[in-house]
């Protein structure tokens, strides 16, 4: 690491609770283990922070050496922002204490937790707040961008359902963040990425759910592919608020419920999990196979924190990944015609296109509530997604990516999209992602993190004196 002595290292081991790592040294190479494996930076020094004392430590250190901070949650970020080169990273990682009050309703997890730890804790008590599809993510840059899951339409994004944070400033201070706290901080978090401060410690609102929920799962051969678009835009209209829909260009799982001759082909899925009674959910899915035939399908009830790792094996830990995605308020003809000329064009069978379909409670919540960037009119999140084992075929994933995106972007809702789901961004997207907000939150910016020292993120540039 550039210009910074023994002294100064040897400083601040004394000066956090939790372990400070040089490369070579114990848990420096775990830490800086993140899910996307293209990404190739290596931190000069990494602290594994166990208090908000050791981050505002991390923070000023960093500040006083002028060596760049990445801050690291879950290290799922497709960007890999958590990967500073050559800088100082936060790790977050032993920051995993979770307690639920389940008269409360509320469940507080520290800043390095990952949703299946979350989820883990709350079922225990028959509750949830929503998180995404992979247990292995982290809460903490789920929760600042949005986070999108099976509750998006039962119960909201993640972030709709913070209801407070504890956040490390940039100059040192431990805020407490909520609606009658620093409330243009707790505004900004949810939704506005880690750009303001770390946080150490979120606080959920939970809701009934579980422990067993019911999942229908429909595969559609290539060539049904139209049929089914077609028909889940009129379907998902019908469907009640306590059920979560997605709907997915996959190849198929080399799953039990499908027969070994299907294992890896290219097929199209719908998915609807009713957190309802049984009977209920049967109900809402009778229409699928009275209008269509599929190739599978899987009616069965599972326990909730089963579902959330249903399709952890589909993203291992290591893979080369690249991801795109738009927003649309229907799913239109011009649309599904560019899924079905552009979605066979993937090579990697761990390449996919997960379309995330929102309405229920996701569109009943205030949009100017939290900076969240997508309007609440948006029906549908498609992110085209390229992931594959094998270097050589990493740039074909990722053109088959730029095309396919490139020829959705006329139907959608502007360039900008969910800021979770760019893999790089220019200012143009980030402000086309946020609107109207994105003013604001560069004001916010600029009173919590003037300098910019959080800048690896989707970033909001701190408004100037004149802006
Ligand atoms: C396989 C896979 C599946 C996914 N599925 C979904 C899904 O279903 N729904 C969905 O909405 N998204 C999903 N995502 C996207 C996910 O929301 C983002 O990748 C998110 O950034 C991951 O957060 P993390 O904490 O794991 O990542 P990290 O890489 O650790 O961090 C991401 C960003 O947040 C910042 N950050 C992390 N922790 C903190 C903190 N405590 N305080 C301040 N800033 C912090 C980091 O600096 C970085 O900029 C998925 C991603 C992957 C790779």
């Amino acid at each position: 690491m550039a210009n910074i002595t023994a002294e100064a290292v040897a400083s601040l081991r004394s000066e956090v609770a939790g372990t400070v790592a040089q490369p070579g040294e114990a848990g420096y190479d775990e830490a800086v283990h993140i899910w996307n494996g293209s990404i190739d930076r290596r931190p000069g020094l990494v602290v594994r922070c166990t208090t908000p004392a050791d981050v505002a430590a991390s923070l000023a250190f960093a500040q006083r050496e002028g060596v760049e901070v990445s801050v690291r949650g879950g290290g799922h970020n497709y960007a890999g922002f958590a990967l500073t080169d050559g800088g100082l990273m936060i790790d977050l990682t032993p920051m995993k204490q979770v307690t639920v009050d389940p008269d409360a309703r509320r469940a507080r997890c520290g800043g390095g937790t990952t949703w299946g730890e979350l989820d883990a804790a709350t079922q225990a008590h028959g509750m949830a707040t929503p998180g995404g599809f992979i247990s292995h993510t982290g809460v903490a840059g789920l929760t600042l961008g949005g986070g999108l899951g099976w509750l998006s339409r039962v119960a909201g994004l993640s972030s709709d359902n913070l209801v407070a944070a504890e956040v490390v400033t940039v100059d040192g201070r431990v805020l407490q963040a909520s609606e009658s706290e620093h409330a243009d901080l707790f505004w900004a978090l949810r939704g506005g990425g880690g750009n303001f401060g770390v946080v150490t410690e979120f606080e959920f609102a939970l809701h009934p759910v579980g422990p067993l929920v019911h999942l229908a799962l429909f595969l559609f051969s290539p060539d049904q592919g139209g049929d089914m678009l077609r028909f889940a835009r009129d379907f998902v209209g019908g469907v009640p608020d306590d059920c979560g829909v997605f709907i997915a260009g996959v190849s198929a799982p080399p799953a039990p419920f499908v027969p070994e001759q299907l294992h890896f082909t290219p097929a199209y899925a719908l998915a609807v999990v009713g957190f309802g009674d049984d009977a209920a959910h049967r109900e809402v899915i009778a229409p699928i196979t009275q209008a269509l035939t599929p190739i599978v399908q899987m009616v069965t009830p599972m326990p909730y924190v089963a579902l959330q790792q249903m399709f952890d094996e589909s993203a291992p830990w290591g893979l080369l990944a690249y991801e795109k995605a738009v927003y649309l308020t229907e799913l239109t003809d011009g649309a599904i015609d560019v899924i079905l000329e552009h979605q066979p064009g993937k090579m990697s069978p761990l390449s996919f296109l997960p379309i995330f379909v929102l309405g229920g409670a996701y569109a009943r919540a205030e949009g100017a509530a939290s900076a969240f960037g997508g309007s609440r009119d948006i029906q549908y999140v498609v992110n085209i997604s390229a992931a594959t084992p094998s270097p050589a075929d990493y740039e074909a994933e990722r053109a088959w990516v730029r095309n396919f995106w490139t020829a959705l972007v006329p139907h959608a809702v502007g360039v900008g999209s969910y800021v979770n789901f760019m893999t790089d961004h220019d200012e143009d997207r980030v402000r086309s992602a946020y609107g109207d907000k994105y003013d604001r939150l560069r004001q916010v910016k600029a009173a919590y993190d003037p300098g910019n020292v959080l800048h690896l993120n989707v970033n909001i540039p701190p408004a100037q004196a004149d802006t």
